[in-house]
């Protein structure tokens, strides 16, 4: 009988768990040392920082990356379907059935076992339970809800740019986005950017677009220093971004978004980006320990109180030793904890011991839309080096290239850089269908 093939299961395909699934896959699985498994409920995967253009319509669709052609090129399995239980006796996980459209079910729910087991399942928004949000606000979570979002976004400025024709409204299109972290900003930027695109294309009736941004905190961007979030403000205002800090929203109506202080926020859509939590199913998943917003605890080095079981990216909660706290759900952080657990899984197969995780804060960068980016450089390593405008914008699209290149390695990874600067100049700017 042959020999028992240690297997590693991976949950979720994103920033964090494509990478480690890649990387896994070369070391352990092309040499046949382990079996590595990615689940994820998508079968396709876009970097989720890039998810406010695939909702604004300015992203190129090359972007997008199959899990399965990836799979078959770094060696390791693909399987389609979502996690929805854990049973740490039996080393397995749950996944839901899969159903189509009608409700009908294609495949029941099925179990898959494990040796080692990387929780790297990412964050949803956290709607706090604030009334009427989960009904009539749009979430950038997910690339589905970011095509819907991109869908209904084009189908309203139809429907204004008729109405405008036609004479049957005079108001302004009304987008209010609730939070003013890194999403809400980005997203209002690029959305400035899509209603000035197409009034260069020239859609008839020109509508008039009117973009809120209602945040709880008397700061934008709390997570970057103050200077670079005034800069950030000053940016937004002069692109006529309407600013409302300090507001807390109390609730959400199909037609307006409500504060504290009574004032209502007539809206004909609503995105909500206002924090995050990890999915309510981890909650105490089969006994492990999760902090207030479901994120798995895991020790130094991202292991949770079950020895077979790590967690990494957002639905992890690392502390961020010597800064109080926890590392931030960034970008950033996913890909470093991929890379030091998967020198783990690799150690651990030999019997040697964990790598500890340390992260470095390489700063924030905040993307305003073409050419225009602000941010901090290398946060806690050199104290901040503020930057601005056109360095910003390409350190900006570095840690991209970083994502790609650890995913597709440094040819492809040039190849498809190229591809897409070609691409871009020869198609529209904007996504209209
Ligand atoms: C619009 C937007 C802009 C952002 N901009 C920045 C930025 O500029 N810089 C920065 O550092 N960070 C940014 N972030 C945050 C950053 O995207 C996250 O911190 C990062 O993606 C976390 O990586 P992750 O692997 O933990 O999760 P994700 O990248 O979210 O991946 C999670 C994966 O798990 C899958 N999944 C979820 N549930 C299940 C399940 N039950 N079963 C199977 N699979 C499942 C999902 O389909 C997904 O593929 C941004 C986030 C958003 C939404």
């Amino acid at each position: 009988m042959a020999d028992h093939i240690h297997k590693i299961l991976i949950i979720g395909g994103g920033a964090a768990g494509l990478e480690l699934a890649t990387c896994l896959g070369q070391q352990l699985g092309k040499p046949g040392l382990a079996e590595i498994t990615l689940l994820d409920a998508a079968s396709t995967h876009i970097w989720k920082p890039l998810l406010h253009e695939v909702a604004s319509g300015t992203l190129a669709e090359a972007e997008e990356i199959e899990y399965l052609a990836q799979a078959h090129r770094n060696h390791f399995r693909f399987l389609f379907g979502r996690m929805e239980g854990l049973n740490r006796e039996a080393k397995q996980i749950i996944v839901s059935p899969i159903t189509n459209k009608q409700g009908i079910e294609l495949i029941p729910q099925r179990t898959f076992k494990y040796d080692t087991l990387v929780m790297s399942v990412g964050s949803v928004s956290n709607t706090f339970g604030i009334n009427g949000v989960d009904r009539n606000c749009m979430f950038i979570d997910t690339t589905s809800q970011a095509y819907r979002f991109q869908k209904q976004l084009v189908e309203t400025y139809y429907i204004q740019s008729y109405a405008n024709q036609s004479h049957q409204r005079d108001k302004p299109l009304s987008i209010v986005i609730v939070g003013a972290g890194a999403t809400g900003v980005e997203l209002s930027a690029e959305l400035h950017q899509v209603t000035k695109l197409l009034a260069t294309y020239g859609l008839e009736g020109s509508i008039e677009v009117n973009i809120t941004i209602i945040e709880a905190a008397n700061q934008l961007l709390p997570a970057l220093p103050p200077r670079l979030s005034q800069a950030t403000q000053e940016q937004l205002v002069k692109l006529g971004i309407n600013l409302k800090l300090g507001r807390r929203v109390t609730e959400v109506t199909e037609t307006a978004v409500h504060t504290h202080d009574g004032e209502v926020f007539d809206a004909d859509l609503k995105v909500w980006a206002a924090g995050i939590k990890a999915p309510d199913w981890m909650k105490n998943l089969d006994g492990l320990e999760t902090n207030h917003i479901n994120q798995l605890l895991v020790d130094q080095t991202l292991k949770t109180s079950d020895d077979n079981i790590f967690a990494i990216g957002d639905c992890a909660a690392c502390e961020w030793v010597g800064h109080g706290g926890n590392v931030p759900p960034r970008a950033q952080a996913a890909h470093q904890q991929a890379s030091t657990v998967a020198k783990t899984i690799v150690n651990r197969l030999k019997g040697k011991p964990a790598v500890p995780f340390v992260y470095h804060d390489y700063g924030s960068l905040v993307s305003l839309g073409k050419f225009s980016t602000v941010g901090s450089l290398m946060g806690s390593l050199m104290g901040t080096v503020s930057v601005g405008g056109f360095i910003a914008y390409v350190v900006y699209l570095s840690l991209y290239k970083m994502h790609q290149v650890a995913i597709h390695g440094y040819f492809r990874t040039a190849m498809l850089t190229l591809s897409n600067l070609f691409r871009r100049s020869a198609h529209a700017k904007i996504k209209m269908h």
